[in-house]
């Protein structure tokens, strides 16, 4: 069992990320908290029933913002904006005086939810709050109508139910975060009168109603609650006074969400399970099987259930970035050079690859998590982001030719725009993980790790270099008791060279890991390691010519230029790239006999320039250069090509 580090005690220095935080952070404290919490003061007063001029002062006169924060989805916004903004109060790489500004805003956000809770006090409705609109009489009549409709299987989105859970999930997980990151008190009082809502709520379900409620698209609701449970439960051990005493609720109301019955096909491994379904919804449930097992270790059946789940999404529908989904649908299996478009991988799929993943390596200390890891959150999370603007993506096209479309600052609010702020307010987790006398080393990225004991700083850019420098320092009197484990990453091109203090050392290597023994370090090190990258390609199952290349942790896409970016609008307002900047994505190659010896010299084909990420690609009738695809965010640009000979 490892455990991620604590949030508090990392700090990313990597110049790239930090600049990634900074605009993120900027973003979200250009928002109006009023009309953030301005639907959620409107259900309230309604709920309390206060007279119009006291509903007046409540809302300060604002009101809610557009896009999705103006329909039956509305809040989900304020759940994504607590966490995230619960994340950024202890975010080191945020000043002080950042940290307190953004303290500051969470504190009144918490606050003002606090004011709608009180309300509810002694009504029907006790520990509700919800901020989607109220579209019609019907929704004034009855501010929880939404869940009505679903337990009834009505789910217009328009007219009846959205998916009132999936956004409940959003804004149980931020009042969480609130606490457990951030500390504020008065978030858990929160979630905890909001949590015995849900309760009594799902208590009420029989089988059929259940089956009819899990049909629509919940988030983690089985997640959040059994997080819920723990946090009460820890609090309850370690003497804390604050726990809600009937905190056992939450645990048997997570088991309501919790879908055996997809769980054991998913398990079974049968063939196509996924097929059609919607991935954001899959995704969060088998975050949630996890969270069981988290949460109740005797239930490992559980963690298979999350394995197993892992496995068919990363095995079977998932291209090099770590992305996933067309139009935000699984396909087939194994289908997915057919289904490049310019509708793939929605961000907020990768952002919860990326928390299972994290999760699965913590519980089972397999290297495949943090392989996987690496490459979604190069490749996909990093990859969301406009590195002007700071603004967001929700496809990414993996068909050649389109290009990234991110959100305005408060025009959209997209579940990818939530997803978004909390992406970048938490870089700084998945580095490293610690269990008993070991520290794992997961990320190769220039940070700065905190423990009791010793601090490391860690020293590198592999667009850069591929030498990492780790400076281990025990603080005064102590020594260094930790093994330290360094992930072997798979993209390796030749052997991994250490030093440690100068001296070239040979290390075992144990489960994709290279182990530095504690005794060789005990009082402070320098280790230096060298891992070689190289340019290397990744293909697709469904058909042999087509291919993407890689140069060490980094997708690489060609540069396509700024010709052609139309946009339009698809689904819910949702903006996406309409037009396409090439008309075929064949490169025929010309110096070799086949697809098979090009692809043997790519080296001598996908030319790197010295000193930059651009890579020349020669020997075909495509003039094209190639960068990461990770800071491409101003033109088309194309990952995979059909190769022909
Ligand atoms: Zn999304």
């Amino acid at each position: 069992m490892w455990e991620l580090t604590n949030l508090k005690s990392v700090e990313v220095t990597d110049r790239y990320f930090d600049e990634a935080l900074h605009l993120d952070v900027k973003n979200m404290l250009l928002l109006d908290p009023d009309r953030l919490l301005a639907g959620f003061r409107e259900t309230a007063s309604i709920i309390g029933g206060i007279d119009e001029n006291s509903k007046k002062i409540l809302m300060k006169g604002k009101k809610r913002y557009g896009g999705w924060e103006d329909g039956l989805i509305a809040g989900h916004t304020l759940g994504h904006y607590i966490k995230a903004l619960s994340q950024a109060q202890i975010n080191l790489g945020l000043s002080i005086s950042e940290q307190g500004e953004v303290k500051e805003r969470l504190d009144y956000l918490i606050d003002g939810l606090k004011e709608c809770q009180k309300l509810t006090c002694g009504t029907s409705y006790e520990g509700y709050i919800f901020g989607a609109s109220l579209i019609n009489q019907d929704f004034i009549d009855n501010p929880a109508l939404q869940f009505d409709n679903v337990e009834r299987g009505k789910q217009d989105i328009f007219t009846q139910a959205w998916v009132p859970w999936y956004t409940m999930h959003k804004i149980l997980s931020g009042l969480n975060a609130a606490f457990k990151l951030a500390g504020n008190k008065t978030a858990l009082e929160i979630a905890n009168s909001l949590g015995l809502w849900i309760s009594r709520r799902t208590k009420k379900w029989n089988t059929g109603t259940k089956r009819t409620v899990l049909g629509i698209e919940y988030g983690g609701m089985n997640d959040c609650l059994y997080e819920l449970y723990e946090i009460n439960k820890d609090l309850k051990n370690n003497g804390g006074e604050e726990y809600e005493p009937d905190f056992g609720e939450y645990f048997a109301a997570a088991h309501s969400f919790d879908e055996i019955e997809l769980f054991e096909d998913v398990l079974s491994g049968k063939s196509n399970v996924l097929n059609n379904m919607h991935a954001n919804t899959m995704i969060p449930k088998f975050i949630g099987a996890l969270a069981r097992y988290e949460a109740d270790r005797s239930e490992k059946r559980y963690l298979e259930y999350a394995e197993s789940y892992w496995e068919m999404v990363v095995g079977k529908h998932t291209y090099v970035t770590g992305g996933n989904s067309e139009n935000e649908h699984f396909g087939e299996d194994d289908v997915l050079d057919a289904e490049r478009t310019n509708v793939n991988n929605e961000t907020c799929n990768t952002y919860n690859m990326l928390k299972l993943s994290r999760r699965l390596f913590a519980a089972t200390g397999k290297k495949k998590y943090l392989d996987y890891s690496e490459k979604t959150l190069i490749n996909a999370i990093m990859a969301s982001q406009n590195h002007e603007s700071g603004f967001t993506t929700y496809f990414q096209p993996m068909a050649t030719g389109y290009f990234k479309v991110f959100n305005t600052l408060d025009g959209n609010f997209w579940c990818c725009t939530g997803t978004g702020y909390e992406n970048f307010t938490k870089l700084q987790c998945g580095i490293y993980y610690r269990t008993e006398g070991k520290l794992a080393v997961a990320l190769y990225l220039a940070s700065k790790l905190e423990l009791e004991d010793y601090v490391l700083i860690q020293e590198c850019d592999l667009t850069k270099s591929d030498v990492v420098r780790i400076n281990i320092e025990p603080k005064q009197g102590k020594t260094v008791k930790d093994d330290i484990y360094l992930r072997i990453p798979t993209w390796l091109n030749g052997k991994a060279l250490i030093r440690v203090d100068n001296t070239s050392v040979v290390l075992r290597e144990c489960e994709g890991f290279y182990i530095i023994k504690s005794e060789m370090i005990s009082s402070g090190a320098n280790i230096e390691v060298t891992l070689p990258m190289g340019t290397y390609y990744s293909g697709l199952v469904d058909n042999e010519s087509s291919f993407a290349f890689c140069y060490g942790p980094f997708v690489l896409s060609a540069r396509l230029g700024n010709k052609k970016m139309e946009c339009r609008s698809h689904g819910v307002n949702v903006s996406v790239a309409e037009s396409k900047c090439v008309d075929n994505d064949d490169i025929n190659i010309l110096d070799e006999k086949s697809v098979g010896e090009f692809l043997e010299n790519l080296d001598r084909h996908l030319v790197k320039r010295d000193g930059e990420m651009e890579f020349d690609l020669t020997g075909t009738d495509k003039n094209l250069v190639f960068t990461t695809h990770f800071n491409q965010y101003k033109e088309s640009y194309g990952i995979y090509w059909h190769l022909k000979a």
